[in-house]
């Protein structure tokens, strides 16, 4: 009885540095290497910059909140993409963003000239682009 031969999957080898170890899943790098590939390195930066981000929304001023960051330029994509928005739904819509972070990312970004700051007749503050 012949068998048939199993199809051979290459073992692959970490590629950081003098490693070698075997990885699993034909993947390029073991996982304390994960971080050598450079997708995993940018996601691990978008996150790092996000986190930095979040952390800024609680506790920085409109002063020195950084309107080029992730999280305003996140805001004035909604807000290109839905037009006026109330701070409450900005608030719902970006992540790690609270109504009162995104009350002062809406002072940021009046003062940097990119969004213009209203009320509802219910008094609620409202932001549009520019
Ligand atoms: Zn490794």
């Amino acid at each position: 009885m012949t068998r048939k031969p199993k199809p051979t999957v290459s073992p692959r080898y970490c590629e950081a540095g003098v490693c070698g170890k075997p990885t699993q899943g034909g993947k390029p790098f073991c996982p304390d290497h994960l971080f050598s590939n450079a997708y995993a390195r940018k996601v691990f930066a978008v996150n790092e910059a996000v986190e930095r981000d979040a952390e800024g929304a609680k506790t920085k001023t409109p002063e020195e909140l950084d309107v080029t960051g992730v999280i305003a330029t996140e805001i004035l994509r909604t807000l290109s993409q839905d037009g006026q928005k109330t701070i409450e739904k900005i608030a719902q819509d970006v992540n790690y963003l609270d109504s009162e972070g995104a009350e002062r990312y809406a002072i940021a970004l009046e003062r940097a000239g990119l969004v213009k700051v209203g009320r509802t007749s219910r008094g609620a503050m409202t932001l549009k682009l520019l």
